[in-house]
Formats: C-alpha cells, structure tokens, sequence
C-alpha cells in the first residue's frame, strides 16, 4: 500500500499529466456532507425495505411506506452542503482538467459546489415527477404536505402518482445519462473513483472500462474495491482531506 503523502503525490503527479479526467463518485464523498450511506448501520436500509419500482406502482402500502422513508430523509438531503471533495472537482473542472463528474449520488451536491457536467445515474432527489403527465414538483412542496397529513402525494395536474425524481431498484438507469457516460470511460485518461465500493453494476463497469482502455485509476475509499488489484493509486482515506492534500500541491486554491 502507496503511503498517504506519497499517494497525494502520486495523484497530483497523474493529474498533473492528464488532459481529460473524469471522476465517478458514491455515496462515500456525500457521507463527509453528513449523508448517511441508506446501506450502512443507521443508514435508513437498516431500518427500512427498500420499495421496489414494481411494487411502488401496484401497492399502495408499498408507496405509503415510500414516503415515510422520504419524509424522514428529508432534513438531512435539504441541509447537506458539499464538502472539500466536491470542490475539488468542481475545481478541476474549472481549470480545464475535468470533463465531467459522473454520481451514484442524487443529493446535488456537485452541482452545489459548482460542477456543470455531471450525469446522476441514479436520478436526483432535487425534484419530483408525476409518473402520469410528467409535471415536476419542488420536495419541499410535497414535504409541505407529508407532514401536513398526506400519506401519498398525487399530482395536482392529473391525480397521478408522483415519486422523486431518483431510480429506485427495478428501474433502469437513464440510457442517454449511460450511454453518455460509456462514452466518457472510452474518452478519458484518468478516472478519480471516490467513495464507491465498485460493486453496483452497470455502473461500476464505468472505471473498469476505462482502465482497459488505457487509463489511469485512482480509488479513494474507505473500504477494499474489487478493482482496487488493477488501480495506479488506492487511498482508504476520507476523499476531502485527500483531494484537499492534492489541490494544494498543484497549486490551486479551495
Ligand atoms: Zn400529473
């Protein structure tokens, strides 16, 4: 294992040398915002099923339960603000070493800290959508309401079912929102992977893609990844004071 000034170095050096890096960001670089990974101890899974698309469609016990869990998500995603790690990429972007951030994540947090190419492959919790006519809704308006008494929110347009505007398990993955980040993994010549364990598929086959294609690699999480064996620089370090670490000696302010 790289120690951990060397592995600032190593990633300032490799960034250094790149024109074209990408980052793919988890639930890892949002929990240093104070967001709870829904998979860990805590983490609102624990208590919690998940709803499963079909299921949020067919039973209305399955979408009252949907929103029990939103309603009491609610606080931490609204009061969240992004972190070093954010900035640092936003950074990045801004200095023309960035193409895009490519999140698990749907809190909104890298476009908060000011980063204008990101593709949420998971959706965004920034609004919600009526499933029947497609009218967006603001999450503090349907908040408004769960707390006012309502167990299951409907569209104010058409009486249809409204739900964020995040993926849920059994529905897919944006395709536009995919393909275009395939197409970045075939593009870049670093990918930053930060805060994923890398296991989630089709999206985690996005570094790996990019790494057989000639890449550099650079994980930093808390915990192993199974493409930690294949990667130029592993760092099980929190992403803000590591990114912070490789901001400074590149010269660029946060
Ligand atoms: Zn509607």
């Amino acid at each position: 294992m790289t120690r951990e000034p060397d592995a600032i170095a190593k990633i300032a050096q490799l960034l250094d040398g790149s024109r074209c890096a990408i980052a793919f960001t988890g639930a890892g670089i949002s929990t240093e915002s104070g967001i709870a990974d829904f998979r860990s101890p805590g983490g609102v899974w624990s208590r919690y099923q998940p709803v499963l698309f079909q299921d949020f469609l067919q039973s209305e016990d399955a979408r009252r339960r949907y929103w029990i869990m939103k309603k009491e998500g609610y606080h931490e995603l609204k009061t969240a603000k992004p972190n070093k790690g954010h900035y640092a990429l936003a950074r990045l972007e801004a200095a023309g070493k960035m193409m895009a951030v490519i999140t698990q994540n749907i809190d909104g947090l890298h476009q908060d800290a000011g980063s204008r190419r990101v593709l949420e492959l998971h959706g965004t919790s920034r609004y919600c959508l009526c499933l029947n006519c497609a009218a967006r809704f603001s999450p503090d308006e349907i908040q408004e309401s769960l707390e006012a008494g309502v167990d299951i929110p409907r569209c104010k347009h058409c009486g249809g079912l409204i739900k964020s505007a995040t993926v849920s398990f059994g529905q897919s993955l944006p395709p536009d929102v995919l393909a275009e980040a395939y197409d970045l993994s075939a593009q870049t010549d670093l990918v930053l992977a930060l805060g994923s364990s890398l296991v989630v598929e089709p999206a985690a086959s996005i570094p790996l893609r990019a790494k057989n294609n000639g890449a550099h690699l650079i994980i930093i999480n808390q915990t192993e990844t199974p493409l930690d064996r294949i990667a130029d620089v592993v760092v099980p370090q929190p992403i803000g004071a590591t990114l912070s670490g490789v901001m400074q000696r590149l010269g660029y302010d946060l």
